[in-house]
């Protein structure tokens, strides 16, 4: 096999999605599977719907998964510019190549007079296309037009008959009647290209040797074989990717929650576990392996294992990969990552706390940035709630004070409070002492000491908060709750 190389090729139009960022992961593991390159070119030809953050948040996206590209347009490469609207002048070159061989022509139809076609093939039942009016028009007719200076696109010239076969490595070949092709506008009046000439010119020039992109361009698709034809250029094998939908089957959009890569990157998905989501969206090894790893995705990736049906989005899978790959870090190595998402919050500035913290929560996360709801009670320095809340059930209020007290008594006691077993051993002593159920002595102290009824396990974080900061929450809430 000649060089694999391998294109992702996003428009800045917006956060990319996550079916867009899982083919370009399929472009990447098929370069590094076979030794060759990965590509990223930007698909910037629409300006209207360009976003002015675009080209950060997809370079934010590849970055997150590690999908590092070897020719692209902040590093260059051999066949750039890799912008395409750095590369007007080749789509007119291109063009006038087409023209000159009688492959594509010039239109001069209005918007209006468009429009109004449009309107009356549908009344009609029909599809709506282009009426090729201008394709036959006379030299003259043509002549006249140019000397009014008329506005101009440039259209492809479809075959009027015959037919097309379109092989698609994935979905298999389809044959199709070339006169249910429409004659496709090449370049705008603007003169910039649209998708379909630009996508055909910069794959050939780029030398891309096989495409891979979301099967909603399969119905472009007889278009851009018919334009390889018309230049006389190889096609590359082109596979579509099956979309991916949400769970109801319905394409993936904000309804069901995050649709973009960089979402959940903030919102603390492991990039490892991700990328291991990302790839099972229309991938699969064999019918039972679920985890793999960046190595063993790069190792066993291969196009041949790429399904036609469509991928659901199972966020409860994306959830449970996350955790294992959660735990899997040491706690040194779940701080670092954390650290990021506690200084957002501004709860902290440094690692050794984090670090101090892991143990207490690591089994709780879900994602990095539960830490900070999980976490805030250890770092703010005066808890919120409503003193009431630290009456439990089956206590009063007297009995609540009681209880207290008696806690601080005993945590005053201590020097230290590194010794959970020790202190807490004496807790339950003290509160067997006064005849209460642990959960209700316990109860009151967890208030007390975190301000919520549901907390981390409590000795732990008794010891992290440390002896000054404890005491003065007991005294606060006895205080609290006597004024109450
Ligand atoms: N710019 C197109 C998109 O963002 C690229 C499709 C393709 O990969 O050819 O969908």
């Amino acid at each position: 096999m000649s060089e694999v190389r391998v294109r992702f090729a996003p428009s800045p139009t917006g956060a990319p999605h996550v079916g867009n960022i899982r083919t370009a992961l399929f472009d990447y593991l098929w370069a590094r599977h076979t030794g060759g390159k990965f590509i990223l070119r930007i698909e910037d030809t629409d300006q209207a719907r360009e976003v002015e953050n675009g080209l950060d948040l997809i370079l934010g996206s590849l970055r997150y998964l590690g999908l590092n590209w070897d020719e692209g347009p902040d590093i260059g490469g051999p066949y750039g510019p890799y912008r395409q609207s750095d590369r007007l002048q080749l789509y007119t070159q291109y063009t006038q190549e087409l023209i000159d061989k009688g492959a594509a022509y010039y239109c001069y139809c209005t918007p209006e007079r468009l429009e109004e076609m449009r309107k009356e093939q549908l009344a009609r039942g029909e599809s709506t296309r282009y009426d090729r009016r201008c394709r036959f028009l006379t030299p003259a007719e043509r002549a006249a037009r140019e000397r009014e200076g008329l506005p101009r696109v440039v259209r492809l010239a479809v075959p009027l008959d015959g037919e097309t076969t379109l092989h698609d490595f994935i979905h298999g070949s389809l044959t199709i009647a070339n006169r249910d092709v429409d004659d496709q506008v090449l370049l705008k009046s603007d003169g910039f290209p649209t998708y379909h000439l630009a996508v055909v010119v910069d794959d050939h020039l780029m030398k891309i040797s096989h495409v891979l992109r979301g099967d909603d361009w399969i119905p472009s698709f007889p278009k851009h074989v018919l334009l390889y034809q018309a230049f006389g250029w190889e096609i590359p094998p082109h596979g579509h990717v099956p979309n991916v939908l949400g769970p109801d089957k319905k394409k993936l959009s904000k309804r069901h929650g995050a649709t973009s890569v960089i979402q959940f990157r903030d919102e603390g998905y492991l990039s490892e576990a991700m990328l291991n989501f990302l790839a099972l969206l229309g991938w699969a090894y064999d019918d039972k392996t679920e985890l793999f790893t960046r190595e063993q995705l790069i190792e066993l990736f291969t196009l041949d294992k790429i399904g036609r049906a469509p991928a659901v989005f199972d966020r409860n899978k994306l959830d449970w990969m996350n955790g294992v790959y959660i735990r899997e870090l040491s706690d040194a190595q779940l701080a670092e990552r954390l650290l990021p998402f506690m200084m957002g919050a501004g709860l902290v500035t440094d690692l050794g706390t984090v670090q101090r913290m892991v143990p207490l929560f690591r089994e709780r996360l879900k994602k990095l940035s539960d830490i900070v709801s999980l976490a805030d009670f250890l770092l703010v320095q005066d808890l919120e709630y409503d003193p009431h809340l630290l009456v439990g059930p089956k206590m009063d209020k007297a009995t609540t004070l009681t209880a207290l007290r008696t806690a601080q008594e005993v945590l005053e006691s201590f020097s230290s409070f590194e010794d959970e077993t020790r202190i807490e051993a004496e807790l339950r002593t003290a509160s067997d002492r006064l005849s209460l159920k642990y959960a209700q002595f316990f109860g009151a102290l967890r208030v007390a000491v975190t301000g919520r009824t549901v907390s981390p396990p409590l000795m732990g974080s008794i010891r992290l908060l440390g002896r000054e900061k404890t005491l003065w929450r007991i005294d606060w809430a006895i205080h609290a709750l006597e004024t109450s």
